[in-house]
């Protein structure tokens, strides 16, 4: 840890971030600028719904709380040779094999009593090398990593022990695009990733992480998986919540110092109200006393002493919502 290592934020620009987004990279941020680590800037964009505009707009929005990162972003789509060459050395080494499945297939196979929701059933792990020949001509197959299904839990410095079963999962898209977990893995070890700070709707993903890294010899990073944000109804927030973005908060009269204040504020390192440097949130930054449960977004009360949002309140009512489902 230390020097050497490095956090990132790593969005994929598929819409404008949101305050718990800004949130989450915010925390990022404070997690490796108080333990020495650089901070470095990823755009997760091999999803066909990601668009340089909202990648524009996501550079802007993070600069306007004060985030800075070192280095140019490092953009998924020009790494597309350093994906294909790690799924080629894990073919050599008989560690990738071609499936043909449907996702509904998948959904109907019979699996083990105990496998988790969603893990590949294997279907296609033993098809002998005639068959995947003549399959192949058919359909372009999805390459699955080919694993023990065994146990790969590992510690989250918010979540403490995660238990994780591991299953063969996809390397490569039958549209041959890298899938997220090969991208990811690729990215944080050639990048010196030692540290992922990332919303907690990851941490399921992190035991196929971890796996990965370690077949492909990068050292393994230490993970905090941060709560999420949620509307007032209890769901995942989303820009149509309103008035969560920047650009929708900048219209009532809300700047990114403000944004930032509110942030500290739910993250307990400010009081209401409060104007705030990201200097003195990393004097008071102390991961141990972190909330752990989601944030619960209701802007009215958030900004309505600060902007014009105060008149919004009868239209934003909601309970405290405790626990995140799924
Ligand atoms: N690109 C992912 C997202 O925007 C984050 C990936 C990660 O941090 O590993 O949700």
């Amino acid at each position: 840890m230390g020097a050497t290592g490095a956090g990132r934020f790593a969005p994929s620009p598929s819409g404008e971030l949101h305050l718990g987004n800004l949130r989450t990279a915010l925390l990022a941020w404070l997690f490796a600028r108080t333990s020495g680590r650089r901070f470095l800037l990823r755009i997760e964009d091999l999803d066909d719904r990601s668009r340089p505009h909202h990648e524009r707009r996501q550079i802007e929005d993070l600069a306007a709380i004060g985030l800075d990162f070192d280095g140019p972003a490092v953009r998924q789509s020009e790494r597309r040779a350093a994906y294909t060459d790690a799924v080629d050395s894990l073919r050599r080494r008989d560690l990738v094999y071609p499936c043909f499945c449907t996702r509904q297939e998948i959904r109907d196979a019979p699996r083990a009593p105990h496998a988790p929701p969603g893990a590949y059933p294997g279907t296609c792990r033993n098809l002998s090398a005639a068959t995947q020949a003549r399959r192949c001509r058919d359909k372009p197959p999805a390459w699955r990593l080919r694993t023990d299904g065994g146990e790969q839990g590992y510690d989250d410095a918010l979540l403490g022990h995660v238990a994780g079963v591991l299953d063969d999962f996809v390397l490569l898209r039958g549209d041959g695009v890298p899938a997220y977990n090969l991208a990811v893995v690729v990215d944080d070890g050639q990048m010196g990733i030692d540290q992922v700070v990332r919303g907690d709707d990851l941490a399921s993903s992190t035991p196929r992480q971890r796996h990965l890294a370690e077949l492909l010899g990068y050292a393994v990073p230490e993970y905090a998986h941060v709560p999420l944000a949620l509307n007032a109804a209890g769901a995942r927030l989303a820009k149509r919540d309103g008035a969560v973005t920047l650009s929708q908060l900048v219209g009532d009269g809300i700047g990114g110092e403000m944004v930032l204040g509110v942030l500290a504020q739910s993250l307990g390192l400010a009081e209401p109200g409060e104007a705030v440097s990201l200097a003195q949130l990393a004097s008071r930054f102390d991961p141990a006393r972190l909330p752990r449960q989601p944030w619960v977004v209701q802007p009215a009360e958030l900004f309505g002493a600060q902007g014009r949002l105060g008149g919004l309140c009868a239209e934003h009512p909601g309970g405290f919502v405790e626990h995140l489902d799924g």
